[in-house]
């Protein structure tokens, strides 16, 4: 006899049924193991060659052209998104003027500056997403800010703290090389330019590099195609008029597919959305800023709104909760780093994941869609999708839903997209399939960076990511990297890039103020943080496992690597602590430091 289990609703969003464990263990292996491929992350098609121009920039003037630059600087930054626009404000704010951002987008905004796709916004709440909103008087309009909102911001903060004025956009870094005889890095562009710099900061982002599916006949289709970080204005038309007479396919039902569809569906003749997997996608509830809350805001509320939902989501317990969505309502009751004991923590997640499924048989009409939809995995095996209208646009008439039952799109032909041996006419197909996760550093970059004594990052990380805090590397001296490698976990990405740019700043700035010329982490100390990671990764190891195929465990083959190149699962804000704690101590302890000489003072070098 079936043993069911009941459990209370876990969010209020909708209620589920008593459940068979038994039921959904075998059911979530036999999806899992429906989806797992030999290939891994080779299925994907990177974006060079003949594929280069899915990567070209819809929003630069192609004919942009400037002088070359041979000067120096003493801080470089790549990368123009919120982490180099943070690195860039928290120097300025410790007295480090001379920053120049290096980005090959021609404007600041990394991740919002390509990704313009009707629909787009931040599922995490602009309050808490959106930074130094305090310090620049701006309150967003809405609970969830839409994209161009969060673009706009950034270019706010370019402006706020002056770091237009030295940048280099539309600008690809080829190479940054180390100079051991002047202690400078050597930048070089596809600009033809020569830009040495005492410091330089990688701020690449974390999910850039746009990634194509390696489907048979890819090359053939006589249609429009683009992906949805490169969304073709030019011709689906800015209002997307231009579809209203094509029949449009998307691949890929991730969280862009999810804001992206129901706009679409809107708009086109007829929408095919081509399905390997479903997202979870519970309520949004988004809704305008009150102004009388946002005039009843006081100083240093946004820090300590950061602070609270980083606790909550990062499985700490608080008696507050400021935010109040979605996240935290989960989070709390469901801990994404999980120490509450295996058994209570699954029984959890299933009972989610009832709720997830019940909401899709309450919205979707169809049956045969409905039960297409319901995903069958653990719920935090895949980045969980709120939206209260992508569900809903599968009961229009020219929306369908072609689910590949976990095998993918079969082939690409001239004419369109085959699914079961049937082809799909299309006239334009959308690729919403997501980015590089897992590739080398220089292949998602598109250049190396070259420490000491030759020594190649991607050598250096041949056998995984090393590094201090997830921000030095041994080797690579006067040189930091943000990225989530071996850094504190967080839904909220801004929070770490946030965490890790006063770290960075604070560094250089006392570097500076000291008169140190070289300061690089020893490998025992690097060693000794990759061994804190992968010790604290066994509280997800299980987890990555046993989940469903996808970028956040290398498409089901989670083993040590993934482990040491991950986050470091410490406490809610146990990795900031660290860094403050660092930083206090102020001894620049597990460095190897070394003075200024007379042969490189910093005259003639700061602004
Ligand atoms: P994802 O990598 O999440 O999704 C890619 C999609 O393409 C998946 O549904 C995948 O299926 C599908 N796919 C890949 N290959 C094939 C194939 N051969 N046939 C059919 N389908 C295929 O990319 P997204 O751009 O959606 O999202 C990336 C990340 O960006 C998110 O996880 C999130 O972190 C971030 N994001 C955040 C937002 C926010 O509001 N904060 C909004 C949008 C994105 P499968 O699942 O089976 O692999």
């Amino acid at each position: 006899m079936k043993k069911l289990v009941h459990y209370s609703a876990v969010t209020s969003s909708s209620s589920a049924g008593p459940f068979d464990p038994d039921a959904l263990r075998t059911k979530y292996a036999e999806e899992r193991r429906r989806r797992l491929r030999s290939d891994g992350i080779s299925q994907y098609v990177e974006i060079s060659g003949a594929f280069s121009r899915f990567g070209d920039d819809p929003w630069a003037d192609p004919g942009f052209e400037r002088e070359p630059i041979a000067d120096s600087v003493d801080v470089a930054v790549v990368g123009a998104g919120f982490g180099g626009l943070l690195i860039g404000a928290r120097c300025k704010q410790l007295g480090v003027d001379n920053v120049r951002m290096i980005d090959k987008a021609a404007d600041v905004g990394g991740t919002w500056y390509w990704n313009r796709y009707p629909g787009i916004a931040c599922d995490v709440e602009s309050y808490v997403y959106m930074p130094l909103l305090e310090e620049l008087g701006y309150i967003p309009t809405e609970k969830y800010a839409k994209g161009a909102e969060i673009f706009a911001h950034c270019r706010r903060i370019a402006e706020h703290y002056d770091l237009y004025r030295n940048a280099c956009l539309q600008t690809e870094v080829r190479e940054i090389r180390w100079q051991q005889d002047s202690s400078r890095w050597l930048i070089t562009t596809d600009r033809g330019d020569e830009i040495r710099a005492r410091f330089v900061a990688m701020a690449n982002g974390y999910l850039q590099k746009p990634k194509l599916p390696g489907i048979k006949g890819i090359t053939d289709f006589k249609g429009h195609a683009f992906h949805t970080s490169r969304w073709d204005y030019t011709y689906t038309g800015t209002d997307l008029s231009g579809l209203s007479d094509k029949r449009v396919g998307i691949i890929g039902t991730g969280a862009t597919a999810i804001q992206c569809v129901p706009r679409l569906a809107e708009a086109v003749r007829e929408l095919f959305v081509f399905q390997r997997t479903p997202s979870t996608v519970d309520v949004r509830a988004n809704r305008p800023t009150e102004p009388e809350w946002a005039a009843s805001l006081e100083p240093g509320w946004q820090q300590r709104r950061i602070e609270n939902f980083q606790i909550l989501t990062a499985g700490g317990t608080s008696d507050e909760d400021l935010v109040d969505d979605a996240w935290t309502s989960l989070t709390k009751k469901m801990p994404i780093v999980n120490e509450g004991g295996p058994n209570a923590a699954e029984m959890a997640d299933f009972a989610k994941m009832e709720e997830i499924r019940a909401r899709v048989q309450a919205v979707v009409t169809d049956a045969a869609t409905a039960e297409a939809l319901k995903p069958w995995y653990g719920y935090y095996c895949k980045r969980p999708c709120f939206h209260d209208e992508y569900l809903q646009a599968f009961n229009r008439d020219n929306v369908s839903l072609v689910d590949t039952h976990g095998r993918g799109v079969e082939q690409i032909t001239a004419n369109g997209v085959t699914v079961d041996g049937v082809e799909y006419p299309l006239d334009c197909l959308i690729f919403a399939t997501g980015f590089e996760v897992g590739t080398s550093y220089s292949q998602r970059t598109g250049f190396e960076i070259i420490g000491r004594d030759g020594l190649t990052l991607t050598d250096k990380w041949a056998d995984g990511v090393r590094s201090l805090h997830g921000v030095h590397v041994s080797g690579f001296p006067n040189c930091f990297i943000e990225s989530i490698a071996q850094s504190g976990f967080t839904v909220n990405f801004p929070y770490l890039i946030d965490t890790q740019s006063r770290h960075i700043a604070w560094v250089i700035a006392n570097a500076l103020k000291n008169g140190i010329a070289e300061l690089e982490a020893t490998s025992d100390a690097e060693a000794a943080w990759v061994d804190t990671v992968v010790q604290r990764s066994s509280v997800i190891a299980g987890r990555r496992e046993s989940c469903t195929p996808g970028y956040y465990n290398r498409e089901g083959r989670a083993d040590a690597r993934l482990n040491q190149d991950s986050f470091f699962f410490g406490s809610p804000t146990e990795y900031a602590d660290i860094l403050d704690a660092w930083r206090s101590a102020g001894s620049f302890e597990g460095f190897a430091v070394r003075q200024v000489t007379h042969t490189d003072q910093y005259s003639g070098d700061r602004s």
